[in-house]
């Protein structure tokens, strides 16, 4: 689908996978105007294909195409096309436990223009992948990494939008990361340097003293779909709740008095992560002997269940996909 200044977004089509057509010249290539979403598709085993929530990626895109002077879309519009989308060929989607259809919407400035400003044409596509399961082994703990020297995001930035921007400067910390033997970066605020924001493309939460704690939104993380399924059930099952700042000196303390019980992440890709290993400065934190928690796999199963159609789905996040 492509918008026009004047003219509004139109043509919007079903085409075969295939490549793009831009100018060398197209903005987005120089910069950044790109703004993305990600979302999955369900098939359980009597064929029947759901979407989880995708109300909420739609309405965060038109959040993230307004702080970039981007045209917004019609959100409704926007469901029904992707269900139209998604049931071209169901037979296409995965059945099997875990695996599932990768959505990813984005809308990219194609104008031809080198002076810095908004676009006035742009891009809609929206491309689908099969996926395997996250956790084909079983459930593994990751590592993470607290990063000291890199900043993802800061205050007045577009650390709560979902644009390509973010994740480019975030990639040096990773591969700095990885060498360590660190999967994942967890990352500070951009002021301080003191409190925790969000793991790469993870909200992140912590069971201490049986309360979960996650950090609060700030501007600058990530409204997370996940993160507000996840404290909607916890709230559900009457285990408190807390959006706080949180430091990691706070952290280390309730580590180090044995109070921190388990640490998970939550995204769309792994849905719920145990996190076995933290970090910070040197100060190693091994979280629940490395063990998956008990409250993380509560949260895998129910979710998981919630977005297959296997669980009562009493929030009715799940949006059947029909011919
Ligand atoms: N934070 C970041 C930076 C992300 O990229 C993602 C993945 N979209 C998340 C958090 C988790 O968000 P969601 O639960 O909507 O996938």
């Amino acid at each position: 689908m492509d918008y026009t200044e004047g003219k509004g977004w139109h043509d919007p089509q079903i085409v075969p996978y295939s490549p793009l057509t831009l100018d060398p010249a197209a903005m987005v290539f120089h910069y950044g105007q790109a703004v993305f979403e990600g979302l999955k598709a369900y098939r359980n085993q009597e064929g029947k294909v759901r979407l989880f929530r995708p109300d909420q990626n739609f309405k965060r895109m038109n959040r993230s195409l307004e702080r970039m002077s981007m045209p917004l879309i019609d959100e409704d519009f926007m469901v029904e096309a992707l269900k139209q989308l998604v049931a071209v060929d169901k037979e296409w989607i995965p059945i099997e436990s875990g695996q599932s259809l990768y959505i990813r919407p984005f809308v990219i400035a194609t104008e031809p223009c080198f002076g810095v400003r908004a676009s006035h044409t742009y891009k809609l596509v929206i491309v689908l992948s099969p996926v395997g399961a996250y956790y084909a082994g079983g459930m593994k703990p990751v590592k993470i990494y607290v990063e000291n020297n890199y900043v993802r995001a800061v205050r007045g930035g577009t650390g709560n939008a979902k644009v390509a921007g973010n994740y480019a400067g975030s990639l040096k910390a990773q591969v700095e990361a990885k060498e360590k033997g660190y999967e994942q970066v967890l990352w500070l605020d951009g002021v301080e340097n003191k409190y925790i924001e969000e793991v790469g493309s993870m909200n992140v939460f912590f069971k201490v003293k049986g309360e979960v704690w996650t950090p609060a939104l700030n501007g600058s993380i990530l409204e997370g779909i996940t993160r507000d399924s996840t404290i909607q059930l916890l709230k559900d099952w009457g285990i408190p709740v807390v959006e706080k700042r949180i430091s990691m000196e706070d952290l280390h303390t309730a580590y180090v008095n044995g109070e921190l019980e388990e640490a998970f992440g939550t995204g769309t890709a792994a849905v719920i992560s145990p996190v076995g290993d933290l970090n910070w400065n040197g100060h190693q934190m091994i979280i629940n002997g490395e063990k998956t928690g008990e409250l993380t796999t509560r949260l895998y199963d129910e979710m998981t269940g919630i977005q297959c159609g296997e669980r009562e789905d009493k929030f009715g996040w799940s949006v059947e996909v029909t011919e």
